[in-house]
C-alpha cells in the first residue's frame, strides 16, 4: 500500500502539445482513486507517467517518500491493466499469468503457487490450463487483472479495463475490480469515460480539464457541490442557466436571470461574489420538484415531453428561465405533455458559480 504525490507535473510532446500543465495531486495509500474529464485532459498521460510508461517534462512523482520519477516501470511496483487485455493468445491462462514472474526468475514452485493464488483472487481458480480463446471478454479481463497481481504490486493504474464488456459485465466486474483492490490493500488510480462507473466505484475522483485539475473529491462532493458549470456538466446531468449576483444573504446567493430570480449556495473556493458579478446557476434534474403549488426557487412552466423510464420520469418543461430537464424518481403522479406545471427547488440543492 503506498500513497501516491505528483508534485507540479508538466507533460509536453514533441515541444507544441502541452497534454500535463502543472499538475499537483495527492493519493492515499489504499484508496480508489478515479481520474476522469473530457478526451484529450491528460488522463491517460498521467496514469502513464504514474507507471514509469511517460516521464514527464517537469515536476516529480513520489511513491510514498521515494521519487520514481525517473525510476524505470518494473521497479515502481506498479502494475497496470489496459482496456485491450494484451494477453498471448497462444499461451494459456496460466503462462500468461507467470510471464512477469519468469521474467524476474521466481523459483519455478513459487510461480505456481503464486498463479494459482492470483486465479484465485479473481475467481478463475482451476482455470490455469485453458488457452486465452476459451475465455469469454470478462474472463480475460479477470486474467489480465490476475497477470497484474501475481507480482504483488503496491499500486493497481487501470486504463478504462472495463470499456470493452457488455453492460451486464462491466457493472459485475466493478465490484470485483473494487473487492480485489480492498481485498489486497493496494492504491488503484482508474482512467475512465465512464461517469457513472467512477461514481459507483470511487473512494475520490478527480476530474481533469486541459491538463489541469478542475477538482478533486468524493463521488458525492464532486456531485453536489461542482466547483464550475464544466464539472457540473460532465458528472451528471444538470441545467445551467446565466445570469447576474444581485446580493449574498446568510450564505446563499442570489441570482437574476431572463426569466427569474434563482437562490443557490456557492462552491467555489474563495470567490466573494458581489452584486453585478456573472454567475452560472446549476440546478440537477433531480433538485427540481413538480407540484401544484410551490416551494424555493419557484418557477412556472409547461410540459413539453417526457420519457417514462418505471421507477423514474424525465420530462422536459418549458419555463421563463429555458427548458428544464426533470426527473422525478418514483413517481405518483404522472403528468402529459401540454400540462401547466410548478417547479421548485431548495437552495441548498442549487450550485452558483462565477465566470
Ligand atoms: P482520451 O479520453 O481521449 O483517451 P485523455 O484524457 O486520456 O484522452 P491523453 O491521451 O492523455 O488524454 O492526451 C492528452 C493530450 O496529449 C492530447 O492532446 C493528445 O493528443 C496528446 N498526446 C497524448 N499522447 C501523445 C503522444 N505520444 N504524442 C503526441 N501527443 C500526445
Amino acid at each position: 500500500m503506498e500513497a501516491i504525490r505528483i508534485e507540479n507535473v508538466r507533460k509536453v510532446f514533441g515541444g507544441t502539445v502541452t497534454a500535463l500543465d502543472g499538475l499537483d495531486l495527492e493519493i492515499g495509500a489504499g484508496e480508489l482513486f478515479f481520474l476522469l474529464g473530457g478526451s484529450g485532459c491528460g488522463k491517460t498521460t498521467l496514469l502513464r507517467c504514474i507507471a514509469g510508461l511517460e516521464t514527464p517534462t517537469d515536476g516529480k512523482i513520489f511513491f510514498g517518500e521515494t521519487d520514481v520519477t525517473a525510476l524505470a516501470p518494473h521497479k515502481r511496483e506498479a502494475a497496470m491493466v489496459f482496456q485491450s487485455y494484451a494477453l498471448w493468445p497462444h499461451l494459456t491462462v496460466g503462462q500468461n499469468i507467470a510471464f512477469g514472474l519468469e521474467e524476474r526468475k521466481v523459483p519455478k514452485a513459487e510461480i505456481k503457487r503464486r498463479v494459482a493464488e492470483a486465479l484465485e483472487m479473481v475467481r478463475l481458480g482451476g482455470y490455469g490450463d485453458r488457452s486465452i480463446d476459451q475465455m469469454s471478454g470478462g474472463q480475460q479481463q479477470r486474467v489480465s487483472l490476475a497477470r497484474a497481481l501475481v507480482v504483488k504490486p503496491r499500486c493497481l493504474l487501470l486504463d478504462e479495463p472495463l470499456s470493452n464488456l457488455d453492460a451486464q459485465l462491466r457493472v459485475e466486474m466493478r465490484r470485483e475490480i473494487r473487492r480485489i483492490v480492498k481485498e489486497n490493500g493496494l492504491t488503484g488510480i482508474y482512467v475512465t469515460h465512464d461517469q457513472e462507473e467512477a461514481l459507483a466505484m470511487a473512494d475520490r475522483m478527480a476530474v481533469l480539464s486541459g491538463g489541469k485539475i478542475a477538482q478533486v473529491g468524493t463521488p458525492e462532493e464532486i456531485y453536489r457541490t461542482p466547483v464550475n458549470s464544466y464539472v457540473a456538466g460532465f458528472i451528471g446531468e444538470t441545467n445551467l442557466i446565466e445570469g447576474e449576483v444581485m446580493e449574498m444573504h446568510d450564505g446563499f446567493c442570489f441570482v437574476k436571470t431572463d426569466g427569474a430570480a434563482l437562490i443557490g449556495k456557492i462552491t467555489v473556493p474563495g470567490w466573494q461574489a458581489k452584486a453585478g458579478d456573472a454567475a452560472t446557476v446549476s440546478i440537477r434534474p433531480e433538485a427540481w420538484r413538480l407540484h401544484k403549488s410551490g416551494g424555493e426557487n419557484e418557477i412556472s412552466g409547461k410540459i413539453t415531453a417526457r420519457s417514462y423510464l418505471g421507477q423514474r420520469i424525465e420530462y422536459l418543461v418549458e419555463t421563463p428561465i429555458g427548458r428544464q430537464q426533470v426527473v422525478e424518481m418514483n413517481p405518483r403522479a404522472i403528468h402529459e405533455t401540454g400540462d401547466e406545471v410548478v417547479l421548485h427547488a431548495s437552495h441548498g440543492d442549487v450550485v452558483v458559480f462565477g465566470k
